[in-house]
């Protein structure tokens, strides 16, 4: 058969892989001058590519609709895939226990095993329009012409980082052949903060970061935190952010929670200038009148733990989709086979990867998504 994938970000290579695997006439259409863009630029181009959980753990770090993938995940998930690069050369290593790279730290060397060499492709063709008769695509027009085939896999990824190709325009084709799409939602994301100007260019390491909302803890996470132009950033803020989108209706704000310094004598001042950057302590205790604490009462101590190591701000918004590192929502999986990846509205199409109203947390789970739905579209075409 003839197939075409539209789009050759992960899912996409991945689906074209498996599909010429199984002896068919493989071409990927993509918008861009090369594929792999948004791969390239991954874990800081390191490409934090999947993670050693075990499946159901994996599955509590994902979006209640990723259930949906669970099929898929069960026959190409995390496991799989490391013994995948294993196989094809680019063994992956383990960071923090369970976040797998590349040992070469490359992105490149992720794509070049996702390349396939025998795989036709048309670049800088961005696809406008699906031609349907009687449920079928009959053709598809991009800015170059025509295109027709047996088969095709759209694999157009989310919404965010517009420059590597993803730019939403996968949605508005499903949406014109009948295909739900779901809120479409920014995560993964920096978020707003007025009280956090004075300390941009800084970053933490390893804090215990608290989202709260209506002044209720919602969830806790310790990451490295960034502090930007426009408020905080950095893995650990990104890894929460999916709890601040979910809740900016109401007043929401962000806690760190510093390391507890012994109060009993000294400085207070020396004592956090020994663990954080100067710049940081001289704006935490700009208003604390400071004394040595041998000579602070208990009342002052119990404030400076519950306020000065509890430095909170309150978050204004978050950056826009376009910014962030993922999209949540997208094609509802009720009109898809969750064991071929086949459209139940398009009799000759098939579906993967973000572009699906499935994702996961920061950690290597976004990727294995794209890598198990391509999987399962290029082979049970
Ligand atoms: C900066 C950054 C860092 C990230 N780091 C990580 C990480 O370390 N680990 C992790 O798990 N996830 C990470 N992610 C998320 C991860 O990159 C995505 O979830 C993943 O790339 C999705 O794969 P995909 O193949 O579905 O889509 P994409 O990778 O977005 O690929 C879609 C492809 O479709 C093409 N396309 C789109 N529309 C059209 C059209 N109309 N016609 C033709 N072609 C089209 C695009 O050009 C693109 O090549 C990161 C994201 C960003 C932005």
């Amino acid at each position: 058969m003839k197939i075409l994938v539209i789009g050759g970000g992960p899912a996409g290579l991945m689906a074209a892989k498996q599909a010429f695997l199984k002896g068919h006439d493989v071409c990927i259409v993509d918008s861009q001058e090369k594929l792999g863009k948004k791969l390239l630029m991954t874990g800081n181009t390191r490409c934090n590519i999947t993670n050693n959980k075990e499946l159901n753990e994996f599955m509590k770090q994902c979006s209640k609709s990723t259930r949906f993938l669970y099929s898929s995940l069960s026959e190409f998930g995390p496991k799989e895939i490391i013994e995948f690069f294993n196989e094809h050369n680019c063994p992956l290593v383990p960071e923090d226990y369970d976040r797998m790279f590349p040992q070469s730290q490359k992105a490149t060397d992720i794509l070049n095993v996702l390349l396939t060499e025998s795989v036709k492709t048309e670049l800088n063709t961005k696809v406008e329009r699906l031609n349907i008769k009687d449920h079928t695509i009959e053709s598809i027009t991009t800015n170059k012409g025509e295109l027709t085939a047996d088969h095709y896999i759209l694999a157009t990824g989310g919404k965010s980082f517009p420059v590597s190709g993803s730019d939403g325009s996968g949605y508005k084709l499903l949406q014109s052949v009948g295909h739900t799409i779901t809120d479409l939602v920014g995560i993964e994301t920096g978020l707003h903060s007025i009280n956090t100007r004075p300390l941009q260019g800084l970053s933490l390491k390893d804090v215990t970061i608290k989202v709260r909302v209506k002044n209720k803890v919602k969830t806790t996470e310790i990451g490295d935190v960034l502090f930007t132009h426009f408020g905080l950033s950095g893995p650990g803020i990104l890894k929460i952010s999916e709890t601040v989108v979910e809740h900016l209706k109401h007043p929401v704000s962000i806690t760190l929670s510093l390391q507890q310094v012994d109060l009993s004598t000294g400085s207070l001042t020396k004592k956090l200038k020994a663990i954080y950057p100067n710049r940081f302590v001289d704006e935490l205790l700009k208003d604390y009148d400071e004394k040595p604490l041998e000579q602070t009462s208990n009342y002052d101590k119990e404030i400076i733990r519950t306020i000065y190591l509890n430095p909170t701000y309150k978050i204004t918004g978050v950056q826009p989709i376009e910014k962030a590192f993922v999209t949540k929502g997208g094609v509802a999986t009720k009109d898809i086979d969750p064991i071929t990846m086949k459209s139940k509205l398009i009799h000759n199409l098939s579906i993967c990867g973000e572009v699906l109203d499935c994702h996961g947390s920061v950690g290597g789970y976004n990727l294995t998504l794209a890598l198990s739905s391509g999987y399962t579209a290029g082979r049970k075409i």
